[in-house]
This record gives C-alpha cells, structure tokens and sequence, in this order.
C-alpha cells in the first residue's frame, strides 16, 4: 500500500536498498523512493526528509544505525558538499558492482540486448589524482582575496580544491602561482551576475607521460594586465611548464571557454603519449581525462574491431584522431569526422608525428560529413562511434546503417544514450555481439561502455 506523503523534517527508519544512476542511495519509505546522497547499500539508517514531493522525496542520513559493509571512512574534509566524488564512503569493489549494473540494467532494459553479452568492468588500478584536466572557477573569498574551486553540485557556490583526490597533484603550484599574481596585481574574478571582472577560470591541463603542463586562463578580455609577469613566474617556477594560454570568453555563458586562443608562452599544447603514440593537445580539443584507462579502453575497442589490412575504418567524433591513429597502421586507410577545428589540426599533426600517411580528417558535424562520404560512395568496413552525452543523431544512424560497415564499434560515455541508440541500430539490422564497461572516473558516477555491433547475417 502506498502510504501517505512522507513530511518534510520527519525522521524515519530505512535501509538503503539501491543507487540511482547519479549514485545516491535509494530507500523506500511507506512505499515511496526517497533519494539519499553520500548512503550505501546495506546501511540502515534514520533519514530526515528534506524535501517530498508527491512520488518521490530527498533525504539525508541522521544517523546510520547499522552501516553497509561496503562502507569505508570518506578521506576527503569536502566529500558530499563538492560533489567531484560521489563514492568515497564505499570500497572500490562495491563502487565497480554499481556501474557494472548500471550498465547492465541500461543495456537489457532500455537496450534490449542479452544479458549474457556484457563482459566484466574494466576496473583501474589507481583511483587518486588520475584526472590530467581541471577547470577551476575563479572567484573572491570573504576577505576580498581571489580563489579557485569547484562548484558545489546544482550550485554557483565555490569549494576550494586544496586537497583534491581527483586531480593530478602537478596542478597544486600552478595555483598558488597563479593566485599569488592576481592578488598582488588585483586582477578581479568575473562575476557572471554582472557580467563585469576579468578571470573566468584557470584551466590547467597535464601530460603524465611526457610531464608537460599547460597553463590556460580563461577570461572575460582578450589581454590581460601583468600578462607578462604571470608568464615569467609560472616559467621560473614550474619546470615541467609548456605552454601559457590566453583563452578569450566574452560571453554570457556558462560554457567555459570561448574560441579565441593566444599563446603567451611555449607552442600552445602539450604532447602525451597513448598506446605508444604521441598526441598533441590543444586548450579546445578533447582528451581523455584518464590517461591509464584510455589506453585500456581503446585496446579493448581496437580488439572489438578486429581490423583487417584491405579495410577502411571510419573515426566519428575522433576528437584529436587518439582511436583511429592508434589503429590506423592495422586499416588500407582511415578518416576521421571531427566538429572542433582545433582537434582536427591536432589530429592532423598528430598522424604526421606519428608517420602515418593513410589518414584523412574531416571537420564538420558528424551526420553531415557522413552523408557526404555516403555520396562520395566511401563504404567503411569499420565505423567508430564516439560521441559526447548526448549520444548519436538519428539521421547519424540512417546513414551509417546505409554505408553498412561489417563491424560498428559504439565508445560511450552515458549508458542511457547508448541504450537507445544501440536499439534504434538493432531496427537498422545491427545487433550488440558483445559489450565491456570500462572505469575511466573513479569515485564517479560516470562510466565508459564500448560496444561492438554487426550486421545481421541474413540466410
Ligand atoms: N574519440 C575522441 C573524442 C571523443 S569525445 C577521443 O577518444 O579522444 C567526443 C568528440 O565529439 C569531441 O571531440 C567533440 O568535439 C566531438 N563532437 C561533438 N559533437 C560533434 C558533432 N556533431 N560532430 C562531430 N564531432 C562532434
């Protein structure tokens, strides 16, 4: 029986019996979901409500009464207010358990696919500071003293990342620094609410093969006062510094960067190495924030495409070309589909830096270049898919189907999007063979899924 509404203040006995996709616990009160962050499964625990609405409410834990096994002691002082981590109260193993089934109940229900077809979760073996990118919003402290931070989660309220797990630790001096000169040159943060002030974010990025650091600052000017002078402190103090960006956002935005960038010092990237090939990276292209399980996954995707030497593979989303270069020396030849136009200089340079001569990028929407290598009557053995969230675009889908490649390898970032696409395929006659999680964000909710399809054999 569905009981009355739960009331707002109310203390309530409960044992938290799931997770939702972002990682709360989930407990049924009276019949009702309640939501309740930073909660494990198996804890029984008084949850106050704070907020109910009419079939669902938010709670959070008063007192655990009996904890989950699972649980450990979360070892960061701003775990469940920064909202970075959402998993630092379970061990690793029962953090691997909720996206394995994350991706499972995704597949199976939404997906329509067998059960038996999903591999195990690729674990990492290093859950700390493996994160090569942060994007720090700049603001004033109490004092009138600049800072950095994240964003508390569904708010424009900043925590300091003095001891972040997450983050590469080479990023820890580039703040003080860069800190230390807006302060003594009173370089005032932006205040979207006025749209007035000058730094947006500091934007730092990490190279952790190479030990290459870039700078990037984000800011609501195209120069900035004592720009000269950033350049000669971080330069004389951080030896593993290549690069000092200026990136130009004027904009009433919340989109962090704009698409003006001028170098202030070094080439204006960084280079990394991945699956032994080396990748420049630029302030706007995408690079995988998790350097050691990027490798894991695109050994997997490249074993899901099983490359023959006569064979064309097409790269979607291909970002700065890392999948398809890495698999291009397998393929006759390789294109890549990418919309930023940064990325595609970086995967340009990045084949010629790594001898490869049988690759062609393409920057344009991938529905549109797909339709025009249709009409050029270009017939990919192999079609890569990497898209962001959002997933594919139906009309991506029509036409890849219309190009019928033998092998689709589907590398995604949200199990829901993949699910309905991997069923609007099924329609085209493209069926999941098999399918691997992959854990590129520990103490996240986010997980990597890569699937491989084919082409129903009709007899
Ligand atoms: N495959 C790459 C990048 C994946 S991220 C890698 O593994 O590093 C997804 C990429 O899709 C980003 O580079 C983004 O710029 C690009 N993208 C987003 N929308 C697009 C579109 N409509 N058409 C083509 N590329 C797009």
């Amino acid at each position: 029986m569905i009981g009355l509404a739960l009331k707002k203040n109310e203390i309530y006995n409960a044992e938290i019996v799931d997770y939702t996709t972002e990682g709360s616990g989930v407990c049924k009160i009276d019949g009702m979901a309640v939501f309740v962050p930073s909660a494990a499964v198996g804890d029984i625990a008084e949850i106050k409500i704070l907020k109910a609405a009419k079939n669902y409410a938010f709670g959070k834990i008063e007192n655990i009464i009996t904890p989950s096994d699972n649980r450990i002691s979360p070892d960061c002082s701003v775990f469940g207010k920064c909202g970075g981590c959402i998993f630092r109260h379970i061990d690793y193993k029962s953090e691997l358990d909720f996206k394995q089934k994350r991706v499972y109940d995704t597949l199976t229900r939404i997906g329509g696919i067998n059960g038996d077809l999903i591999g195990n979760i690729i674990g990492a073996d290093n859950s700390e500071h493996y994160r090569n990118k942060a994007q720090l919003p700049v603001t004033l402290d109490s004092e009138g003293k600049v800072r950095v931070g994240f964003f508390a989660p569904r708010s424009h309220r900043v925590i300091s990342l003095d001891d972040c797990k997450l983050q590469s630790k080479s990023f820890d001096k580039a703040v003080r620094i860069f800190l230390e000169w807006a302060n003594e040159n009173h370089i005032q943060p932006y205040d979207e609410g006025t749209h007035s002030g000058i730094l947006r974010h500091l934007y730092l990025r990490y190279a952790e093969m190479t030990d290459e650091l870039m700078v990037c600052i984000v800011a609501n000017a195209k120069e900035l006062r004592k720009e000269k002078q950033l350049v000669q402190m971080l330069a004389e103090n951080l030896v593993n510094l290549r690069s000092v960006v200026l990136n130009t956002n004027t904009e009433k935005t919340n989109v962090i960067t704009g698409k003006m960038c001028r170098t202030l010092y070094g080439e204006g990237y960084i280079t990394d190495i991945l699956c032994g090939m080396k990748f420049r990276i630029s302030p706007l292209s995408f690079y995988q924030v998790n350097r050691s399980q990027a490798e894991r996954l695109y050994h997997k995707a490249a074993e899901f495409a099983d490359l023959k030497s006569d064979e064309t593979l097409l790269d979607m989303y291909c970002g700065t070309g890392t999948i398809g270069l890495t698999m291009a020396k397998r393929v006759r030849n390789l294109i890549g589909v990418e919309i930023i136009p940064q990325a595609i200089e970086d995967a340009k340079s990045n084949a010629a830096e790594n001898n490869i001569t049988n690759a062609e990028f393409i920057c344009a929407d991938a529905a549109i270049a797909a339709e025009t290598l249709k009409k050029r009557n270009i017939r990919p053995d192999c079609i890569v898919l990497d898209p962001p969230r959002k997933g594919c675009e139906n009309s991506l889908i029509d036409t890849v189907s219309e190009m019928s490649p033998k092998r689709i390898v589907y590398v995604s970032c949200d199990p829901a999007t993949l699910a309905r696409d991997v069923k609007i395929f099924s329609e085209k006659g493209y069926f999941v063979q098999k399918a691997v999680p992959v854990d590129l964000f520990p103490r996240t909710p986010h997980v990597e899924t890569v699937v491989l399809m084919s082409r129903k054999i009709i007899i």
